[in-house]
Protein backbone atom coordinates (compact mmCIF):
# COMPACT_ATOMS: atom_id res chain seq x y z
CA UNK A 1 0.00 0.00 0.00
CA UNK A 2 1.19 3.31 -1.00
CA UNK A 3 1.46 5.93 1.43
CA UNK A 4 -1.48 8.40 1.39
CA UNK A 5 -0.26 12.22 2.25
CA UNK A 6 -2.76 15.39 2.74
CA UNK A 7 -0.95 18.47 1.44
CA UNK A 8 -2.27 21.51 3.17
CA UNK A 9 -0.58 24.95 1.47
CA UNK A 10 -1.43 27.86 3.20
CA UNK A 11 1.60 30.21 1.57
CA UNK A 12 4.67 31.28 2.59
CA UNK A 13 8.08 31.99 1.33
CA UNK A 14 8.54 28.21 -0.15
CA UNK A 15 5.90 29.02 -2.66
CA UNK A 16 6.25 33.07 -3.44
CA UNK A 17 7.35 34.66 -6.28
CA UNK A 18 8.94 38.04 -6.93
CA UNK A 19 6.30 40.83 -7.65
CA UNK A 20 7.58 42.34 -10.85
CA UNK A 21 7.62 45.49 -9.61
CA UNK A 22 8.52 46.13 -6.47
CA UNK A 23 10.76 42.86 -6.24
CA UNK A 24 9.50 41.64 -3.32
CA UNK A 25 8.30 38.27 -2.24
CA UNK A 26 4.44 37.71 -2.62
CA UNK A 27 2.40 34.36 -2.27
CA UNK A 28 1.41 32.20 -5.48
CA UNK A 29 -0.59 29.24 -5.97
CA UNK A 30 0.52 25.51 -4.99
CA UNK A 31 0.62 24.63 -8.90
CA UNK A 32 3.86 26.99 -9.43
CA UNK A 33 5.39 25.29 -5.93
CA UNK A 34 5.07 21.68 -7.00
CA UNK A 35 6.20 21.90 -10.61
CA UNK A 36 9.80 23.26 -8.99
CA UNK A 37 9.79 19.88 -6.71
CA UNK A 38 9.80 17.36 -9.84
CA UNK A 39 11.41 14.92 -7.44
CA UNK A 40 8.36 14.49 -5.44
CA UNK A 41 6.72 12.07 -8.07
CA UNK A 42 10.41 9.80 -6.88
CA UNK A 43 8.19 9.34 -3.96
CA UNK A 44 6.21 6.41 -4.46
CA UNK A 45 3.21 8.27 -2.46
CA UNK A 46 0.07 9.26 -3.43
CA UNK A 47 -0.31 12.54 -3.02
CA UNK A 48 -3.12 15.01 -2.70
CA UNK A 49 -3.27 18.61 -1.72
CA UNK A 50 -5.99 21.53 -0.32
CA UNK A 51 -4.45 24.88 -0.84
CA UNK A 52 -5.90 28.43 0.54
CA UNK A 53 -8.12 30.17 -1.78
CA UNK A 54 -5.97 32.83 -1.17
CA UNK A 55 -2.14 32.01 -0.39
CA UNK A 56 -1.16 34.10 2.85
CA UNK A 57 1.92 35.34 4.06
CA UNK A 58 2.04 33.75 7.26
CA UNK A 59 2.20 37.21 8.86
CA UNK A 60 -1.48 37.56 7.99
CA UNK A 61 -2.63 34.01 9.50
CA UNK A 62 -5.30 34.04 12.12
CA UNK A 63 -7.83 32.24 13.74
CA UNK A 64 -9.83 32.11 10.93
CA UNK A 65 -7.42 29.97 8.90
CA UNK A 66 -6.55 28.05 11.91
CA UNK A 67 -9.92 26.46 11.87
CA UNK A 68 -9.70 26.13 8.22
CA UNK A 69 -6.32 23.74 8.54
CA UNK A 70 -7.99 21.93 11.52
CA UNK A 71 -10.78 21.23 9.36
CA UNK A 72 -8.87 19.94 6.06
CA UNK A 73 -7.06 17.55 8.69
CA UNK A 74 -9.83 16.29 10.38
CA UNK A 75 -12.26 16.09 7.60
CA UNK A 76 -9.67 13.95 5.91
CA UNK A 77 -8.37 12.20 8.87
CA UNK A 78 -9.61 8.86 8.19
CA UNK A 79 -8.74 8.99 4.21
CA UNK A 80 -4.96 9.97 5.01
CA UNK A 81 -1.68 8.66 6.48
CA UNK A 82 -0.42 11.81 7.09
CA UNK A 83 -0.75 15.12 6.60
CA UNK A 84 1.90 18.09 5.39
CA UNK A 85 1.47 21.61 5.98
CA UNK A 86 3.27 24.05 4.14
CA UNK A 87 3.63 27.60 5.93
CA UNK A 88 5.45 30.74 6.25
CA UNK A 89 7.64 30.76 8.91
CA UNK A 90 6.88 34.09 10.71
CA UNK A 91 3.93 32.50 12.54
CA UNK A 92 4.93 28.88 11.75
CA UNK A 93 5.31 28.24 15.83
CA UNK A 94 2.09 29.85 16.91
CA UNK A 95 -0.06 27.24 14.66
CA UNK A 96 2.11 24.42 15.50
CA UNK A 97 1.15 24.79 18.69
CA UNK A 98 -2.34 26.00 18.11
CA UNK A 99 -2.74 22.99 16.29
CA UNK A 100 -1.48 20.85 18.92
CA UNK A 101 -4.11 21.72 21.20
CA UNK A 102 -7.12 21.55 18.61
CA UNK A 103 -6.12 18.13 17.31
CA UNK A 104 -7.00 16.17 20.33
CA UNK A 105 -6.42 12.51 20.44
CA UNK A 106 -4.31 12.59 17.28
CA UNK A 107 -1.94 9.84 16.62
CA UNK A 108 -1.40 10.70 13.09
CA UNK A 109 1.46 12.40 11.89
CA UNK A 110 1.38 16.40 11.40
CA UNK A 111 4.70 17.81 9.57
CA UNK A 112 4.18 21.48 9.45
CA UNK A 113 7.18 22.73 7.09
CA UNK A 114 8.49 25.96 4.71
CA UNK A 115 11.84 27.49 3.80
CA UNK A 116 13.64 30.55 3.81
CA UNK A 117 14.22 30.77 0.02
CA UNK A 118 11.39 30.23 -2.39
CA UNK A 119 11.46 26.88 -3.95
CA UNK A 120 12.00 28.51 -7.51
CA UNK A 121 15.29 29.95 -6.58
CA UNK A 122 18.81 27.63 -7.01
CA UNK A 123 19.60 26.94 -3.27
CA UNK A 124 16.19 26.87 -1.70
CA UNK A 125 16.01 25.38 1.41
CA UNK A 126 12.01 24.08 -0.05
CA UNK A 127 12.87 20.80 -1.41
CA UNK A 128 14.57 19.62 0.77
CA UNK A 129 11.95 20.99 3.38
CA UNK A 130 9.30 19.27 1.63
CA UNK A 131 10.45 16.12 0.24
CA UNK A 132 11.88 15.33 4.21
CA UNK A 133 8.38 16.40 5.49
CA UNK A 134 6.54 13.98 3.10
CA UNK A 135 8.77 11.20 3.93
CA UNK A 136 8.37 11.71 7.87
CA UNK A 137 4.77 12.27 7.46
CA UNK A 138 5.11 8.35 5.82
CA UNK A 139 7.53 6.91 8.06
CA UNK A 140 6.15 3.58 9.88
CA UNK A 141 7.52 1.66 12.94
CA UNK A 142 7.97 -1.86 12.73
CA UNK A 143 4.47 -2.38 14.57
CA UNK A 144 2.88 -0.42 11.07
CA UNK A 145 1.90 2.46 13.18
CA UNK A 146 3.03 6.34 12.84
CA UNK A 147 6.32 7.30 13.98
CA UNK A 148 5.39 10.85 14.66
CA UNK A 149 2.02 10.97 15.67
CA UNK A 150 1.63 14.81 17.06
CA UNK A 151 2.30 18.37 15.50
CA UNK A 152 5.77 18.78 14.60
CA UNK A 153 8.12 21.50 12.70
CA UNK A 154 10.35 20.36 10.25
CA UNK A 155 12.88 22.52 9.23
CA UNK A 156 16.54 21.82 7.38
CA UNK A 157 18.37 19.51 10.06
CA UNK A 158 15.45 19.01 12.65
CA UNK A 159 12.86 17.76 13.18
CA UNK A 160 11.08 19.92 16.49
CA UNK A 161 7.82 19.23 18.57
CA UNK A 162 5.03 21.82 17.06
CA UNK A 163 4.40 23.60 20.79
CA UNK A 164 7.67 23.46 21.81
CA UNK A 165 9.35 25.69 18.88
CA UNK A 166 10.40 29.06 18.30
CA UNK A 167 11.33 31.00 15.20
CA UNK A 168 15.22 31.55 15.95
CA UNK A 169 16.55 32.82 12.97
CA UNK A 170 15.13 35.17 10.07
CA UNK A 171 18.24 34.45 8.11
CA UNK A 172 19.41 31.06 8.88
CA UNK A 173 18.38 27.67 7.48
CA UNK A 174 17.88 26.26 10.90
CA UNK A 175 15.62 28.69 11.23
CA UNK A 176 13.34 26.82 14.06
CA UNK A 177 14.60 25.56 17.56
CA UNK A 178 12.69 23.58 20.46
CA UNK A 179 14.96 25.36 23.44
CA UNK A 180 13.56 23.26 26.38
CA UNK A 181 12.87 20.08 24.67
CA UNK A 182 15.24 17.46 22.28
CA UNK A 183 14.78 17.23 18.53
CA UNK A 184 12.45 14.40 17.46
CA UNK A 185 14.52 13.86 14.29
CA UNK A 186 18.24 15.09 13.05
CA UNK A 187 17.78 14.74 9.27
CA UNK A 188 21.26 13.99 8.14
CA UNK A 189 22.09 11.05 5.67
CA UNK A 190 19.08 9.54 6.97
CA UNK A 191 16.29 10.51 9.42
CA UNK A 192 17.40 9.84 12.96
CA UNK A 193 13.93 9.63 15.36
CA UNK A 194 14.56 9.99 18.67
CA UNK A 195 12.10 7.64 20.03
CA UNK A 196 12.29 7.99 23.51
CA UNK A 197 10.71 11.30 23.45
CA UNK A 198 8.42 11.09 20.16
CA UNK A 199 4.82 11.26 21.77
CA UNK A 200 3.16 7.77 21.51
CA UNK A 201 -0.41 6.85 21.41
CA UNK A 202 -1.01 3.47 23.33
CA UNK A 203 -4.97 3.75 22.96
CA UNK A 204 -6.25 5.12 19.45
CA UNK A 205 -9.58 7.26 20.17
CA UNK A 206 -11.24 9.12 17.38
CA UNK A 207 -9.89 12.93 16.50
CA UNK A 208 -11.84 15.60 18.02
CA UNK A 209 -10.97 18.79 16.53
CA UNK A 210 -11.69 21.88 18.13
CA UNK A 211 -12.05 24.82 16.77
CA UNK A 212 -12.96 29.04 17.39
CA UNK A 213 -10.03 29.97 19.57
CA UNK A 214 -10.94 32.81 21.75
CA UNK A 215 -9.01 35.68 20.64
CA UNK A 216 -8.99 38.16 23.74
CA UNK A 217 -5.56 37.61 25.12
CA UNK A 218 -2.52 39.75 25.15
CA UNK A 219 0.64 39.95 25.92
CA UNK A 220 3.03 42.01 28.33
CA UNK A 221 6.46 42.49 28.86
CA UNK A 222 8.17 43.27 31.81
CA UNK A 223 11.21 46.22 31.16
CA UNK A 224 13.08 47.98 33.69
CA UNK A 225 11.17 51.44 33.51
CA UNK A 226 7.56 50.46 32.79
CA UNK A 227 5.54 52.43 34.64
CA UNK A 228 2.29 52.07 36.65
CA UNK A 229 0.43 54.10 33.69
CA UNK A 230 1.54 51.90 31.12
CA UNK A 231 1.12 48.92 33.00
CA UNK A 232 -2.05 49.48 34.19
CA UNK A 233 -3.40 50.47 30.57
CA UNK A 234 -2.47 47.25 29.70
CA UNK A 235 -3.44 44.72 32.36
CA UNK A 236 -7.21 46.43 31.99
CA UNK A 237 -7.62 46.38 28.42
CA UNK A 238 -11.50 46.65 28.01
CA UNK A 239 -12.68 42.88 26.96
CA UNK A 240 -9.21 40.93 27.58
CA UNK A 241 -9.49 37.61 29.75
CA UNK A 242 -6.48 36.20 29.53
CA UNK A 243 -2.44 37.98 29.75
CA UNK A 244 0.93 36.11 29.12
CA UNK A 245 3.05 38.43 31.73
CA UNK A 246 6.79 37.84 30.11
CA UNK A 247 8.63 38.40 33.34
CA UNK A 248 12.52 38.08 34.16
CA UNK A 249 14.34 35.08 34.75
CA UNK A 250 13.24 32.37 36.86
CA UNK A 251 9.43 34.24 36.24
CA UNK A 252 10.74 37.13 38.30
CA UNK A 253 8.60 40.60 38.30
CA UNK A 254 8.96 44.02 40.33
CA UNK A 255 8.40 43.62 44.05
CA UNK A 256 7.25 47.70 44.08
CA UNK A 257 3.65 47.31 45.83
CA UNK A 258 1.96 49.46 42.63
CA UNK A 259 3.10 46.62 40.57
CA UNK A 260 1.77 43.25 42.71
CA UNK A 261 -1.28 45.65 43.51
CA UNK A 262 -2.36 46.37 39.70
CA UNK A 263 -1.05 42.54 39.24
CA UNK A 264 -3.73 41.44 42.05
CA UNK A 265 -5.99 43.84 41.25
CA UNK A 266 -6.29 42.52 37.46
CA UNK A 267 -6.92 38.77 38.87
CA UNK A 268 -9.59 39.66 41.56
CA UNK A 269 -11.24 41.71 38.28
CA UNK A 270 -11.56 38.01 36.55
CA UNK A 271 -9.11 37.95 34.40
CA UNK A 272 -6.28 34.99 34.09
CA UNK A 273 -2.69 35.98 34.28
CA UNK A 274 0.19 33.28 33.21
CA UNK A 275 4.14 33.56 34.03
CA UNK A 276 6.79 33.07 31.67
CA UNK A 277 9.87 33.64 31.37
CA UNK A 278 11.91 35.71 28.75
CA UNK A 279 14.79 33.98 28.77
CA UNK A 280 14.46 31.90 25.52
CA UNK A 281 15.61 28.42 27.75
CA UNK A 282 14.42 27.04 30.99
CA UNK A 283 10.82 28.21 33.09
CA UNK A 284 9.38 29.89 35.90
CA UNK A 285 10.65 29.06 39.47
CA UNK A 286 7.86 30.95 41.47
CA UNK A 287 9.39 29.74 44.94
CA UNK A 288 13.59 30.11 43.77
CA UNK A 289 13.55 34.31 44.67
CA UNK A 290 11.01 36.42 47.23
CA UNK A 291 10.30 38.42 42.95
CA UNK A 292 8.87 35.57 42.00
CA UNK A 293 7.40 34.41 45.05
CA UNK A 294 5.13 37.69 45.56
CA UNK A 295 3.95 37.43 42.53
CA UNK A 296 2.61 33.74 42.32
CA UNK A 297 1.26 35.09 45.35
CA UNK A 298 -1.28 37.15 43.80
CA UNK A 299 -2.73 33.93 42.00
CA UNK A 300 -0.38 34.39 38.63
CA UNK A 301 -0.38 30.85 37.52
CA UNK A 302 2.89 29.88 36.21
CA UNK A 303 3.64 28.76 32.83
CA UNK A 304 6.87 26.69 33.57
CA UNK A 305 8.92 25.91 30.72
CA UNK A 306 6.28 27.04 27.97
CA UNK A 307 7.38 28.73 24.69
CA UNK A 308 5.56 32.12 24.34
CA UNK A 309 3.76 30.83 21.36
CA UNK A 310 2.34 28.02 22.78
CA UNK A 311 1.29 30.43 26.10
CA UNK A 312 -0.73 32.53 24.40
CA UNK A 313 -2.27 30.00 22.09
CA UNK A 314 -3.26 27.40 24.82
CA UNK A 315 -5.03 30.37 26.63
CA UNK A 316 -6.52 31.46 23.63
CA UNK A 317 -7.61 27.68 22.97
CA UNK A 318 -9.31 26.99 26.91
CA UNK A 319 -11.03 30.47 26.42
CA UNK A 320 -12.48 29.04 23.36
CA UNK A 321 -13.60 25.82 24.93
CA UNK A 322 -16.00 28.03 26.99
CA UNK A 323 -13.87 27.65 30.15
CA UNK A 324 -14.26 30.29 33.23
CA UNK A 325 -11.06 32.32 34.63
CA UNK A 326 -11.21 29.50 37.41
CA UNK A 327 -11.02 26.27 35.14
CA UNK A 328 -8.74 27.99 32.13
CA UNK A 329 -6.27 28.89 35.52
CA UNK A 330 -6.46 25.34 36.54
CA UNK A 331 -6.18 23.99 32.85
CA UNK A 332 -3.28 26.07 32.04
CA UNK A 333 -1.34 24.09 34.79
CA UNK A 334 -1.85 20.87 33.38
CA UNK A 335 -0.14 19.44 29.88
CA UNK A 336 -2.66 19.34 27.31
CA UNK A 337 -0.25 18.17 24.15
CA UNK A 338 3.04 17.58 25.77
CA UNK A 339 3.99 21.35 25.53
CA UNK A 340 5.41 21.68 29.00
CA UNK A 341 7.73 19.57 31.69
CA UNK A 342 5.69 19.12 34.95
CA UNK A 343 8.57 17.02 36.06
CA UNK A 344 11.36 19.67 36.09
CA UNK A 345 13.54 19.81 39.06
CA UNK A 346 11.71 23.21 41.30
CA UNK A 347 13.90 25.45 43.20
N1 LIG B 1 7.07 36.19 5.64
C1 LIG B 1 7.18 34.80 5.32
C2 LIG B 1 5.98 34.09 5.94
O1 LIG B 1 5.98 33.84 7.11
C3 LIG B 1 8.45 34.24 5.83
C4 LIG B 1 8.70 32.79 5.50
O2 LIG B 1 7.86 32.06 5.04
O3 LIG B 1 9.85 32.35 5.73
O4 LIG B 1 5.03 33.80 5.25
Amino acid sequence: MKPKILIVYTGGTIGMIEDPVSKALRPFNFDHLIENVPKVKMLDYEIDHIQFDQPIDSSDMNVKHWDHICHAIADNYDAYDGFVVLHGTDTMAYTASALSFMLEDLHKPVIITGSQLPIGEVRTDGEENLITALQIAADRDINGKPTVQEVAILFEDYLWRGNRSTKRSADNFNAFKSNNYPELAKIGLGIHFNHDVLHKVSDEQPLKPHYNLDTNVMPVDLFPGLSPEVLRHQLFTPGVKGIVLRTYGAGNAPTAPWFIEAVRECIESGRVILNVTQCVNGGVHPKRYVAGNLLAETGVVSGEDLTFEAAITKMMFLFGQGYDAKEVSQRLTRSIAGEMTLSRPKA
